[in-house]
């Protein structure tokens, strides 16, 4: 006999956990089945662990700049497993936290990996769960390429593993957690080489904030090699790696390889074929705008469908479809559009919305854009003169504001509200009659000219 439930989440992540929380709230019979750590991604291989080493490398930053505010800084050496012993002990209360709050919440935690026997069924562990509602949320893992001597590189996964700095690492990709990765190595005294595969940083974002990026990281010493295509990777008898890319080019010296070139959908090991389940070319799972799969009473959201890979988006997916299921919001469901991101590079990053060339695209001559680059307060009379650059993207008579980019110091806490004012339909005379907050770097936002 199987246990049954009305809800049954597949993986104790970001998206899960939020589905079984909110059906429990509901009074549903909800239970989570985690093969790894409760959290997921987000709290122990992703945005937690990188945000604190976030936070390490900003003060590098700062320790650099200090003299020039008057402080004589004694130079102290960084201690990574110092820091490393922190953030994993943060982490593991994160992780404890979680096995409580199912329990207090009434939500059964079943350990294992779950796939389908049916429709309705599940197995893990040799026990099978039945439920009327199955929601897959098992996440994406982070891709290895198909390169000789690829294994010899590790990922994200392995970034938060390593027990001391290494002292020269190559890091191949151009996305987002390529950057921030390299931006916290290099931070941190760590000799930093990126590969890209084409000529861009972060290829799919605002013009502006690539370009700026590139420039910041080449000032603070990362190196940047462009157009690469690595062919083969081979560790040399002094046991440093050495990448062998296309055009007879090679580069040396490596004590570590990240791979850091997307991630694909957890899909494979799920049996979905048991339940007639659809997937892409990709393996994402197919869904509709209401997250259900073509078979009835399974859904999926998060990473392991072809959605924006964030937290809060697997989060609000999540919430959403229990509210329809048990909530009785029966048009409940999550708008996609105008997801707000920030990227913790250094300066960081936050966008929202289309991008120049994406309104252009779509609106053509109706495209108005206020720009504007500056040199922060802060780093007025710091040798490092890091920049900062926005950029309102406005539409039609009105200046409907469609997209809105920032880099620079303070971007990632600035961006939030200014995505609740682009929700609301804001324009670009609401901007300016909003009166400026000073002196800040996001005054600029609203005095544009
Ligand atoms: C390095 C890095 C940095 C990131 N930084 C940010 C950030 O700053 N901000 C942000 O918003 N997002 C960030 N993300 C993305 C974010 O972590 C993911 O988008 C989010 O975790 C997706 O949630 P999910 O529920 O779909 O999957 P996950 O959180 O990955 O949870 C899936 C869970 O399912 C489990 N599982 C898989 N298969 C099975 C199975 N068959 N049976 C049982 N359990 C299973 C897994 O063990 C996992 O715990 C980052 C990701 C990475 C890798």
């Amino acid at each position: 006999m199987s246990q049954h439930y009305d809800l049954i989440a597949i993986g104790g992540g970001s998206g899960g956990l939020s589905a079984a929380e909110r059906a429990a709230k509901y009074g549903a019979k909800a239970a989570v089945v985690e093969a790894g750590k409760l959290g997921g991604t987000c709290v122990n291989l992703g945005c937690v662990p990188k945000k604190v080493m976030w936070y390490g490398a900003n003060l590098a930053h700062m320790l650099h700049d200090a003299p020039d505010y008057g402080f004589e800084v004694m130079a102290h050496d960084f201690r990574w497993p110092e820091l490393k012993q922190h953030r994993d002990q943060y982490v593991g209360n994160i992780n404890s936290w979680y096995h409580t709050y199912l329990s207090d919440s009434n939500i059964d935690e079943i350990p294992g990996y779950a796939h389908f026997v049916d429709a309705h069924t599940l197995e893990v562990d040799g026990r099978r769960y039945s439920a009327d509602h199955i929601v897959i949320a098992p996440g994406s893992y982070p891709i290895i390429p198909p390169v000789e001597g690829a294994e010899l590189g590790i990922t994200s996964d392995g970034f938060f593993a390593l027990e001391e700095r290494p002292r020269q690492v190559a890091v191949v990709g151009s996305g987002y957690i390529a950057v921030e990765i390299a931006g916290v190595l290099n931070a941190l005294g760590t000799d930093v080489t990126m590969f890209l595969r084409k000529e861009h940083l972060l290829g799919k974002f605002d013009a502006m904030l690539r370009e700026t990026l590139m420039g910041e990281m080449l000032n603070q010493g990362v190196s940047i090699i462009s157009s690469a295509s690595i062919q083969k990777v081979e560790r040399i008898a002094d046991g440093t790696l050495t990448l062998h890319c296309s055009h007879d080019q090679e580069y040396g010296g490596f004590d570590q390889l990240i791979w850091a070139i997307g991630r694909l959908p957890n899909s494979a090991g799920l049996q979905l074929e048991n339940a007639g389940i659809e997937i892409d070319g990709e393996g994402y799972i197919c869904v509709d705008e209401f997250q259900n799969t073509n078979v009835s009473g399974v859904y999926a959201l998060g990473d392991v469908t072809n959605a924006p890979q964030l937290t809060p988006v697997a989060i609000a997916a999540a919430r959403r479809l229990s509210d329809r299921l048990f909530g009785g919001m029966a048009d409940r469901k999550l708008d996609y559009s105008l997801v707000p991101t920030v990227v913790f590079t250094h300066p960081p990053i936050a966008t929202v919305g289309l991008t120049e060339s994406e309104a252009r695209d779509t609106h053509g001559e109706a495209v108005k854009i206020y720009q504007t680059r500056f040199t922060p307060m802060y780093h007025a009379f710091t040798q490092n003169q890091s920049q900062m650059a926005m950029k309102l993207v406005c539409v039609g008579a009105q200046e409907k504001i469609v997209g809105c980019h920032i880099i620079g110091m303070g971007a990632d806490e600035m961006l939030q509200g200014f995505a609740v004012a682009m929700r609301m339909g804001a324009t670009k005379k609401d901007f300016d009659d909003t009166i400026a907050i000073h002196p800040t770097a996001a005054e600029e936002l609203v005095t544009m000219r």
